[in-house]
């Protein structure tokens, strides 16, 4: 049996080369591919995914915040990279790395313009973001024109794409709204075609956008999950590859007799004899207390060990009654079977919380198999 000698999330970049290949294969040739990698790449490791993206073909990368792409532009990666919730605080660093501002406001884009004005730029690339009914971020339809008499007064700035965001891409029943968001783009991108005089290109579609809704492929689409190996839907969960695996060892095994309990605030009793394990893993390397109490199941040796009791900080024990182990074996909390996905649903979360979430403690290892 292999003994991992610490906590570690692997990551397996010849995995996200399959997803990625696989998420091409539904759009046409023509159409842009841009890598969402932002939160350290939901939580895998930002760096390592934008190289392989850029050395596998990705057009674009997509990041929330301006400091992420200074690490990125810090380990040189070359691909241009949109800052998806650009902050007025990180215009200079923008600029300073190259990277591309979300404008999604008039404040916001009254702004940068006055940056990048004040710095020299001509034509400096943004990207316009449009609320088409998430209701988060983004310019209304109603104020296309405003934004165009904006951009009329400046040279320093050039449009190089308009986007907007689908609110329910993974729920079919809401079928109905995700097209009136895909009119409501295409009504916006026509409006804004007229008003320049060049064309930027368009995207709107996230990893479930891609998948079910090829109507709102347009020129480029925008990838997170689904490069990390899960499709929002058991058909596609099927198609893709986990690219993490989440991997620790047992610390300590204990007997535990009837009517003993087990973790802070005995949380958990004993009804028989029963043996636990002890992992070196907790709510700090993000196994949140949500997972407390039976809703976290790991795997031993294939076996399912639930989490019993709280979650500590840095410690969980799970019940592995019946099951042939022993300290120092290897535990998967999730990976390509025991899948995060699952292991996210049985606490009522999602797989974007539970990947993101997992802390910059826990030591993460690139593998190629
Ligand atoms: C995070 C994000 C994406 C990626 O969504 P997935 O569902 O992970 O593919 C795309 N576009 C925007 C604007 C985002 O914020």
């Amino acid at each position: 049996m292999s003994k991992a000698q610490e906590t570690v999330l692997e990551i397996n970049l010849n995995a996200l080369t399959h997803n990625y290949t696989f998420l091409r294969s539904r759009l046409s040739p023509n159409v842009k591919f841009m890598g969402v990698v932002k939160a350290f790449a939901y939580g895998s490791d930002s760096v390592e995914i934008s190289k392989k993206l850029e050395e596998i073909g990705a057009d674009y990368l997509a990041i929330a915040y301006a400091e992420e792409g200074v690490t990125l532009r810090n380990s040189g990666v070359m691909l241009p990279i949109l800052v998806l919730h650009s902050q007025m605080v990180s215009f200079d660093t923008i600029i300073d790395r190259c990277l591309e501002p979300a404008m999604y406001s008039k404040r916001i884009l009254r702004e940068f313009i006055l940056t990048a004005e004040k710095c020299g730029q001509k034509n400096y690339p943004v990207h316009l973001k449009f609320n088409t009914g998430l209701n988060r971020l983004g310019f209304n339809e109603s104020e296309v024109a405003e934004v165009l008499q904006i951009l009329k007064n400046t040279d320093a700035v050039k449009v190089a794409s308009i986007f907007s965001h689908l609110a329910a891409s993974e729920d079919l029943n809401e079928r109905e709204f995700t097209s009136n968001q895909i009119a409501s783009f295409t009504r916006i991108a026509s409006e804004v075609d007229k008003g320049l005089a060049y064309k930027p290109f368009k995207h709107l579609a996230n990893t479930s956008g891609i998948l079910n809704f090829p109507e709102a492929h347009f020129d480029m689409v925008r990838s997170g999950i689904g490069l990390y190996g899960f499709g929002n839907e058991t058909q596609y969960d099927e198609k893709l590859v986990p690219i993490a695996t989440l991997k620790t060892n047992i610390s300590q095994i204990h007997e535990i007799k009837a009517n003993q309990s087990v973790g802070y605030n005995r949380a958990f009793k004993a009804d028989t004899h029963m043996t636990t394990a002890t992992l070196p893993i907790g709510h700090a390397d993000g196994i949140g207390r949500i997972y407390g109490n039976g809703k976290g199941i790991v795997s031993v040796h294939g076996k399912a060990a639930p989490i019993i009791g709280n979650t500590c900080m840095d410690m969980i024990m799970i019940d592995i009654t019946g099951i042939d182990c022993a300290e120092g074996d290897e535990v998967i909390l999730f990976g390509p079977e025991a899948k995060a996905n699952s292991f996210a649903e049985r606490a009522k979360t999602i797989s974007y919380e539970l990947i993101t979430g997992i802390s910059q403690r826990v030591k993460r290892k690139i593998i190629n198999t």
